[in-house]
């Protein structure tokens, strides 16, 4: 018989790779384990809560996977025993593989912040991973008095999408600015900088003079405790009283990687840089925000870029063959309104057990631009996500 792989996890990651492997050409069985009928993609989600986009633009299925010949289970994978090969599905049977590819994306640390927690989410909400929680948010700004104040909390790395809370903060404050326009937004972060940061900042002076405030770590910015009842987000040097509140917890990997024993102490997981092969589990392959990609950020770009390497390594291993080094790219594009787009771009290659990013060879989006230069960054943007999303879900 042909090997066995198995995929847990249909978002960016898992369903790339399941799609990659059936790509190959390889005489390989492939089974995809997600529980959900349909995926909700993050990016552009940031334009649902500003009301640019419908939420049902963000939902994709998987009968292009099916219809490839990949065997689709609505299941979530309970447990993972790597020595036995095999996997426990939450509908009590079981599945044998050669090798399993882990794709299970994060687990938000509700608890991590004093007074969150799971009934937090529902009056304070993540919105980080998209769905009912983006539709929340949304509801709540539509519903805000004019002159309210929006307090977005952004944790500390690492966490999916590092630029994704300074987009959000820009849009919302597109939107704030045409319906709500004495209203504030207020960023407070659990770091002292962030990913392109002289450029949003640069945006925010001309797009939205004087409404977007950040504080930084330093100056008070993370948050350590909030009450929902209130809407009151506690910080080291004071306390703030929110009409909407955005509160991205900490992350780690998605439950099952903890489970599986392919979680170290951070919550992350550790892998080879050229196979994504767990340093915890042989025969168990990490791929996606799950996994520790050195300088790669947890991106759907870098999920779908490791997702095409580590199915070509599996192809390999399981052939008898030894994976070739990868070369990696990523590109983040934000919105910082509808026309207005800015990006950050790397490549990246396996360096002393760890991926590196290639010098010179990536970079970010010109400071000072034409309104032409951003206004095209914004229809890539666009372009990207049609593409990947065809790419991987068509
Ligand atoms: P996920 O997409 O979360 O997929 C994980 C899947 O695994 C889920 O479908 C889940 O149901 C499934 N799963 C979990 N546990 C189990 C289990 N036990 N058994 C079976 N299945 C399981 N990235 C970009 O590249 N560009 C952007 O513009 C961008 N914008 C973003 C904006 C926001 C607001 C946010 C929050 C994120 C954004 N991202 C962007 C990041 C991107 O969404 C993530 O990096 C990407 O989704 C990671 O893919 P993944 O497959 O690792 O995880």
């Amino acid at each position: 018989a042909p090997p066995h792989v198995a995929v847990v996890g249909g978002g960016f990651a898992g369903a790339s790779a399941a799609r990659a492997l059936k790509r190959q050409g390889a005489d390989i069985r492939v089974t995809l384990v997600e529980p959900k009928a349909r995926y909700t993609a993050c990016p552009f989600s940031n334009a649902v809560l500003a009301g640019l986009r419908d939420l049902d633009a963000q939902y994709f299925g998987y009968d292009g996977m099916k219809r490839d010949g990949i065997d689709v289970v609505a299941a979530s994978a309970t447990a993972i025993d790597a020595e036995a090969r095999r996997l426990r599905l939450d509908d009590g049977s079981g599945l044998a593989f050669d090798r399993l590819i882990l794709a299970p994306g994060i687990d938000l640390m509700l608890d991590a912040i004093p007074g969150y927690g799971a009934s937090g989410a529902e009056v304070m909400p993540h919105a980080w991973q998209a769905g009912e929680q983006t539709a929340l948010l949304r509801r709540q700004l539509e519903a805000m008095d004019d002159g309210g104040l929006v307090v977005i909390a952004a944790p500390a790395n690492p966490f999916r999408c590092p630029p994704g809370p300074y987009e959000r903060a820009s849009l919302v404050a597109h939107y704030l600015k045409a319906h709500k326009p004495r209203s504030k937004l207020l960023i407070l972060d659990a770091k002292d900088s962030f990913s392109k940061q002289r450029l949003f900042e640069e945006a925010w002076e001309q797009l939205y003079p004087g409404l977007i405030e950040w504080v930084s770590l330093s100056f008070g910015g993370r948050v350590t405790e909030v009450d929902a009842a209130t809407k009151t987000l506690t910080t080291e040097f004071g306390s703030h009283q929110a009409a909407v509140a955005n509160v991205i917890p900490p992350q780690r990997a998605g439950a099952i990687a903890a489970a599986a024993g392919v979680a170290d102490r951070t919550g992350w997981c550790p892998i080879d840089s050229v196979t994504f092969e767990s340093r915890l589990r042989p025969g168990i392959h990490v791929i996606g925000d799950a996994a520790i990609a050195g300088a790669m950020p947890k991106s759907a770009f870098s999920a779908n870029a490791q997702a095409k390497a580590c199915a070509a390594a599996v192809a390999t291993l399981l052939a008898g063959g030894q994976p070739a080094a990868p070369k990696l790219i990523n590109t983040c594009y934000s919105l910082a309104a509808p026309d207005y787009g800015i990006s950050i771009a790397g490549v990246y290659e396996p360096r002393e057990g760890l991926l590196a990013e290639v010098a010179g060879a990536g970079g970010v989006s010109p400071l000072d631009a034409s309104a032409d230069v951003r206004a095209s960054e914004a229809a890539y943007a666009e372009a990207w996500f049609d593409t990947i999303t065809g790419e991987v879900f068509g």
